[in-house]
């Protein structure tokens, strides 16, 4: 289909797109302030990403273009991200709703959809999320560890919460992925992946590439023990491009 048939749902590119055909993104700027986030810096001085949660006026885009994949795929349209641009349950989402929103318009047009977050208040819309068939609940981890998570996301809150967020959507045995990116330290991935075992259906894996980790990483033996953890407790997963690596 023809892009220039929406307004707001679009085609990501790169990395983005391993994760989704479509993409939408309610939020410009995020308060998690993640030290790794790829859109700090992106659209003005550094730190002004994480300054405020600017939420966009787009409510009657996504209507028109939930009616416009709709009219063209019906059942078969692709599943759209949310979100490569903010997180979509960041403080901000208790106060304008504006996630609640684009999920019913999701529903009302029986659209498949992802959501991937830092946050517990994705709880919030349990009773919209738990109950519809064609969503897939995301969380995403660089770690288990609070100190680290402090020092890395320092805005989200205690991963203890987002742990707790991901077992109850496991217990509405709905589909849960999790983005193991960016892989910070080998050593905290594999922690994740102890902690949580087989309650995800699928692990990504990714690399941080546009800046440093805090030590360095060998891709080649990032992947053998990443994946060697997965298999302990035979996870579905798959490393992204990003984890590629030349034997020169
Ligand atoms: S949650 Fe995502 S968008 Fe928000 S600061 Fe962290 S990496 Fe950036």
């Amino acid at each position: 289909m023809s892009e220039k048939k929406l307004k707001v749902i679009y085609r990501p590119r790169g990395p983005a797109r391993e994760y989704a055909e479509y993409a939408l993104n309610p939020y410009k700027g995020c308060t998690h302030g993640c030290i790794y986030c790829y859109n700090n810096g992106r659209f003005g001085p550094k730190g002004d990403f994480f300054a405020r949660s600017r939420p966009r006026d787009i409510i009657e885009a996504v209507e028109h273009d939930c009616q416009t994949l709709q009219g063209e795929f019906g059942i078969h349209c692709p599943e759209i991200h949310l979100t490569f641009l903010g997180d979509a349950y960041q403080p901000a989402e208790l106060h304008f709703e504006l996630t609640r929103k684009i999920i019913k318009i999701f529903i009302k047009y029986d659209l498949p959809f992802t959501i991937l977050t830092k946050s517990p208040y994705i709880l919030r819309d349990v009773d919209l999320l738990g109950p519809y068939k064609r969503f897939r609940a995301g969380f995403s981890f660089t770690t288990i560890d609070q100190a680290e998570a402090n020092e890395w996301e320092p805005g989200t809150m205690p991963i203890e919460s987002r742990i707790s967020a991901l077992r109850q959507f496991a217990r509405f045995d709905k589909l849960i992925w999790i983005s193991l990116e960016p892989v910070m330290r080998i050593e905290s991935t594999i922690r994740v992946i102890h902690e949580l075992k087989t309650l995800p259906d699928f692990y990504w894996i990714g690399a941080l590439n546009h800046s440093s980790p805090p030590e360095p990483i060998n891709k080649y033996h990032a992947r053998e023990r990443i994946g060697a953890a997965l298999q302990q407790h035979n996870c579905q997963y798959k490393f992204k491009n990003s984890f590629n690596f030349s034997l020169g």
